[in-house]
């Protein structure tokens, strides 16, 4: 889950439904604890956070706006190389073709 703190300061409108204001933060690389580990900080770059409301965000509803993304995607839009080792061995087999 990628349930994030309340951010009371947090102005934004939901960038989902864009009707409420957004009170979570959405990440569209998932933070899970290897996650967090390997790549501490980039998690939480303003590239890989959508701020949505709650409404939107419990169980990522079914057409919502919000984006997953996979190791590689996130390594590629943040311009970083993979530090997974699975993500590694892909970076190279993509590079290699
Ligand atoms: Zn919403
Ligand atoms: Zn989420
Ligand atoms: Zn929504």
């Amino acid at each position: 889950m990628c349930f994030a703190d309340h951010d009371p300061g947090q102005p934004v409108m939901c960038q989902c439904c864009g009707k409420r204001p957004a009170n979570q933060k959405h990440h569209r690389w998932p933070q899970r604890a290897w996650v967090r580990k390997l790549y501490a900080r980039e998690i939480d770059d303003p590239r890989n956070i959508q701020f949505v409301c709650a409404a939107c965000h419990v169980g990522h509803h079914a057409g919502s706006k919000l984006e997953r993304w996979d190791e590689i995607r996130f390594c590629k839009e943040l311009g970083i190389e993979p530090r997974s080792k699975g993500g590694q061995e892909q970076w190279q087999r993509m590079k290699s073709k």
